[in-house]
């Protein structure tokens, strides 16, 4: 392809993706296909000689949707929101022809490898310096200016600043789930440190065995992973009725452990837990860690967006006493995945924990105090330019267009839950305090999974369940951007028509 047919093949492209985004709601929302429906729809092997262009998107139409949960559809109210905009589709274009591996604001050397020359006398590989290149500095610059412009969206304290006279700064990673094991892996760095220059005698083994980290028992299933990751202990703190983690469950948990002879190291928050949006005490939880020497991090994966709303700030009290902090733009702010915005309190924190430094990443730069490498941020080398995506949504919304949005679609959870509310039949099972409600009809949990069931088959609607207090519960969440007070109302209509004939059947 030549950038001729690049270019009318690319506006071919914005009008087949700005035709499926704008009929989006004619698609059943969720598939109707068996398990490994696709292998027989394609060949075996990859093409030898080029395929035709017209026949690809054809075959898009043909193979792909058919397979597709369509997550941008007005009908779909599962899991969480992935967020979804025009600017950060574009911004994603832009990051695809630049097309850099931004990990370093520059290198200085320009590897080549050169195997077995005679001008070598050598039969291994050599790295060759051969000029002064950079990486991307643009990269790397505009992904600091716009978590300091976000973190201050979000009247975050100063010290998670960078351009301000504090020791911290922001990042972008992949996933909540990285920044949560980025932060336990460097928080257990600290810890075995800490106890070794105390007692050098201490083998790093021996530390790692007794090190315990805590999460809510209502936290993600990443956090569980990244303990299973960083490979030490972690116990999961009881939550209150309203599904929230207080003060008092973590301390005497740290008081039996300290007894134990374990050390207490890191503690993960939850801002927005992912079965009903439940808040953690961090006002409590924060002073304790901080008095503990523990690493108190902060996972506010959904809820996060919703902090440049004044009104929800108040939510996120408590964040001075954070280590780290992370959300995802890319559920909730307009910012196509993957954007996970991570802020540390002391960026040397986690840059110190995994340096390694080796001849062809060097620069002239990088002691100067004045540039980020992010590949010290974040567990994979590479990483691409996304900080444009939060440039150009950042700009084309500005923060009262960001707000407008969230609120929009709180005002939708709350016109939900007002419906289920006035249907005796059924029960709210948590504070609807964002875009999520929980809800079940009243009886036991095998009516609910069929409810469920029958919401999943009926491809109109779709809703993922959770757990709370032993319940099967409904999760309703307003996902995508176009949701609209219609598409709820359509939502209520296809789950009590459902729940009606499950009633009067004998299920
Ligand atoms: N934390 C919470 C509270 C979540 O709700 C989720 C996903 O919904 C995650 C973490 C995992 O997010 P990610 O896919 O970015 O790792």
């Amino acid at each position: 392809m030549d950038a001729a047919e690049f270019r009318r093949r690319g506006r071919e492209m914005v009008d087949y993706v700005a035709d499926y985004l704008e009929n989006i709601e004619q698609r059943p929302v969720y598939p109707d296909v068996e398990p490994g429906y696709l292998r027989s729809l394609i060949p075996t092997e990859a093409p030898l000689e080029p395929d035709n262009y017209d026949d690809i998107i054809k075959d898009v139409e043909r193979i792909i949707m058919p397979g597709v949960t369509h997550w941008q559809s007005p009908y779909f109210f599962a899991y969480f929101p992935a967020a979804s905009s025009y600017p950060a589709m574009l911004a994603d274009m832009l990051c695809g022809a630049i097309g850099c591996i931004g990990f370093s604001w520059v290198t200085n050397y320009c590897c080549v490898s050169v195997y077995d020359t005679v001008f070598f006398l050598c039969s291994s590989y050599f790295y060759v310096c051969l000029c002064f290149q950079a990486a991307s500095p643009a990269c790397t610059e505009l992904e600091t200016v716009m978590l300091d412009w976000l973190g201050k969206m979000l009247k975050l304290p100063e010290h998670f600043i960078a351009g301000t006279h504090g020791h911290g700064g922001g990042v972008i990673q992949s996933t909540a789930s990285e920044a949560t094991l980025m932060s336990l892996l460097a928080a257990r760095c600290k810890a075995v440190r800490r106890v070794q220059e105390t007692n050098p005698e201490r083998l790093e083994a021996e530390v790692l065995s007794k090190l315990v980290a805590y999460s809510s028992e209502q936290a993600h299933s990443s956090v569980e992973r990244a303990s299973l990751i960083g490979g030490v202990m972690m116990r999961k703190v009881p939550t209150d009725n309203t599904y929230a983690v207080g003060g008092g469950m973590l301390k005497k948990m740290l008081e039996e452990d300290r007894a134990a002879g374990l050390i207490p190291f890191y503690f993960c928050a939850t801002l927005g837990t992912t079965s009903s949006c439940a808040f953690d005490h961090i006002t409590e939880l924060g002073p304790i860690c901080n008095e503990e020497n523990m690493w108190m991090h902060i996972d506010a994966a959904y809820a996060g967006s919703a902090f440049i709303c004044p009104e929800f700030r108040p939510l996120l009290n408590g964040i001075e006493f954070a280590d780290s902090f992370n959300f995802n733009p890319h559920k909730w702010l307009l910012i196509n995945f993957d954007c996970s915005t991570m802020w540390v309190k002391k960026r040397q924190d986690i840059i110190g924990a995994f340096k390694v430094e080796p001849l062809y990443l060097k620069h002239e730069n990088q002691e100067s105090g004045l540039v980020t490498d992010y590949r010290h941020w974040q567990i994979p080398l590479g990483r691409r330019f996304r900080s444009l995506k939060m440039w150009f949504v950042f700009r084309l919304y500005g923060i009262e267009g960001l707000q407008a949005h969230i609120r929009k679609q709180v005002v939708l959870a709350k016109e939900f839950e007002s419906l289920v509310r006035a249907d005796k039949r059924f029960e709210i099972c948590a504070e609807v305090v964002m875009g999520l409600v929980c809800f079940r009809l009243k009886g036991s949990n095998e009516l609910n999974q069929l409810l469920l069931k029958r919401i999943t088959e009926s491809r109109t609607i779709h809703l993922v369940p959770c757990q709370l207090s032993g319940l099967f519960v409904l999760r309703f969440a307003v996902c995508s951007r176009v949701t609209d007070s219609g598409h709820v109302q359509h939502a209520w209509r296809q789950i009590t028509q459902l729940s009606c004939e499950l009633l009067q059947s004998d299920h």
